[in-house]
């Protein structure tokens, strides 16, 4: 079987590589599913991994197999499964259980141990492969009716999570309604926590770099969402004309802005940390300010990584949301397709050097 894999440690190592195609015994307990993959999406993940900041190859191997957001259909399943057919649509999720406490109750998206397995990511392999087998715990149903927004639910069940956060981190508050948010960032996870956010009802300004007119802005609007340029507008400027926000998502992917932000959440607001930032940068902070505003407006602040089942779950129903409530404008973040696993240099390339890429993705097969 092909697959597409980086030599973790080594930059730009993408290549073929070549895997033996796994079996639905390979999982105990008769739980096995074995999936033909159908499209795989590419992230900054999958960049930072082939720069080599980021992932480690699984024990025995000297290559990693990229990418962790899945889509595919189910072509064989062990005598015990039970959620899951022949010919269903499934995802599946990314994170793999260690030992602590909350690995054991399925919940590795928060485990408390250093060391995590991720598939694709971090010591196990991923999905830009033909076939791939897991345990139906970790194998998530896709309505037939989303077919065309496949690779789209892992980035979705992260933004799930992130919402779901601060939601639940909020009861401190007793009472919290949020009617103003900020998204920073008009990224995959930018836009996803857009849609989620305007489901639930809030004013939400979704905050980017580029100016009007852009696709990110056309996708954010479509959404019901005001698009703001940071090239036109500062985010303290923004503060001062429309108030303060009650919860920030940022996901701009820079730490300068995740800090920024800082100065400008509103009382009793909650921001949630999404970005995964590889590099090494420093900025200088007013510690002294945001302290003390952040003690006397008794704010909060989550970080928010990975997502389990549930969050899969919730993405997905609210993808279905999504698609009923602003028709035919989710499927406009998914911008470049790259067709069959041979076009894995076409995929970095689009990932790396094209800016305007908003989700790129591999049709690995048709189905
Ligand atoms: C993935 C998450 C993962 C995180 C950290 C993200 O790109 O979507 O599932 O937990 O990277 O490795
Ligand atoms: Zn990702």
């Amino acid at each position: 079987m092909k697959a597409i894999a980086v030599h973790p440690g080594t930059p730009n190592s993408v290549h073929l590589a070549e895997l033996e195609k796994p079996s639905v015994t390979d999982v105990p307990g008769g739980r096995g599913v074995l999936v033909k993959t159908l499209k795989v999406g590419v992230d900054a993940t999958d960049r930072e991994i082939n720069d080599a900041l980021y992932g480690n190859a699984p024990t025995g191997y000297n290559f990693l197999v990229i990418g962790h957001e899945c889509f595919g259909v189910v072509v064989e399943v062990g005598p015990e499964v039970k959620k899951v057919n022949v010919g269903d649509y499934v995802t599946c999720t990314v994170r793999r259980p260690g030992g602590s406490i909350f690995d054991k109750i399925g919940r590795s998206d928060i485990t408390s141990e250093e060391e995590y397995y991720e598939r694709g990511i971090n010591l196990r392999h991923g999905y830009l492969t033909e076939f791939f087998v897991d345990d139906e715990e970790f194998i998530v149903r896709m309505p037939v009716g989303l077919k065309h927004l496949h690779v789209l639910a892992e980035p979705m069940s992260c933004a799930a999570k992130a919402v779901e956060q601060a939601m639940l981190a909020q009861k401190r508050l007793q009472v919290w309604e949020p009617k103003r948010a900020w998204v920073t960032g008009s990224g995959q996870i930018g836009l996803l926590s857009t849609l989620i956010l305007r489901l639930r009802g809030m004013e939400v300004y979704t905050v980017a770099r580029g100016t009007k007119p852009n696709l990110k802005a056309e996708i954010a609007e479509g959404l019901g969402a005001t698009y703001i340029s940071t090239s036109e507008t500062s985010l303290k400027e923004l503060a001062s004309k429309h108030g303060k926000p009650d919860l920030i998502i940022e996901a701009t992917g820079s730490s300068k802005i995740a800090f920024e932000c800082m100065e400008l959440l509103g009382h009793n607001g909650c921001m949630v940390w999404t970005s995964i930032t590889g590099g090494k940068n420093t900025v200088n902070v007013p510690s002294d300010q945001v302290n003390l505003h952040w003690v006397l407006g008794n704010k909060l602040l989550v970080g928010s990584v990975n997502a389990n089942f549930r969050h899969f779950e919730s993405g997905i129903s609210d993808l279905a949301l999504g698609e009923v409530t602003y028709p035919g404008v989710i499927e406009k973040i998914l911008t470049n397709p790259v067709d069959g696993l041979d076009n894995y240099a076409e995929m970095m390339r689009l990932l790396v050097e094209d800016r305007d890429a908003l989700k790129v993705y591999v049709n690995v097969a048709e189905g």
